[in-house]
């Protein structure tokens, strides 16, 4: 299966959207989450898109990559640093040295909170992410979708409506 930068997130997050997900039930149109994030980086930094490319390879698509200097550009609206964007970005990092271009590495914005966070991506990471590709897999292909997770994020997720909404009734 071609695992993309969508489906690593997913699993970060929860597995249950992870298969929900990769098993065709989108819904994420429904969420604001993706044109906010859009929003957010034509506003707060208007210039970016004269100096940093748009890269789409391998299943990722990287908003702003700063090709010279081999830096990729992660903006995050939310109000919260999590470790799913870290590794998101990772991610991204360990896509690009499996096409060829080495010494990349990343730096996470979060411009409400006015925090910056440099990513790299060691030989241990890596060998991790291989592993979490393979989870990634076995979970996708599996005949049964994982439980709810009753976390916190659930509220903001496009799929709560599917999975809580019998509990609320
Ligand atoms: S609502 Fe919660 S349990 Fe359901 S897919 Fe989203 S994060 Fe997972």
């Amino acid at each position: 299966m071609n695992i993309t930068g969508t489906h690593f997130n997913y699993y970060q997050v929860c597995k249950r959207k992870l298969w929900l997900f990769a098993n065709g039930l989108n819904m994420e149109h429904t969420s604001d989450l993706v044109y906010d994030g859009k929003l957010i980086q034509e506003t707060t930094y208007p210039q970016r898109s004269e100096r940093y490319e748009e890269l789409e390879m391998g299943g990722i698509k990287i908003d702003f990559f700063d090709a010279r200097n081999k830096v990729i550009h992660e903006i995050k609206r939310s109000n919260k640093i999590e470790r799913a964007h870290e590794w998101q970005v990772k991610y991204y990092i360990y896509v690009l040295e499996q096409t060829g271009i080495e010494g990349v590495s990343g730096i996470l914005e979060y411009p409400t909170l006015r925090h910056t966070a440099r990513v790299t991506l060691s030989d241990n990471d890596s060998a991790k992410i291989q592993k979490m590709e393979r989870e990634i897999e076995q979970i996708v292909e599996s005949e049964t979708c994982p439980p709810v997770i009753n976390a916190r994020i659930c509220k903001s997720c496009s799929y709560y409506e599917f999975c809580y909404v019998k509990e609320e009734e």
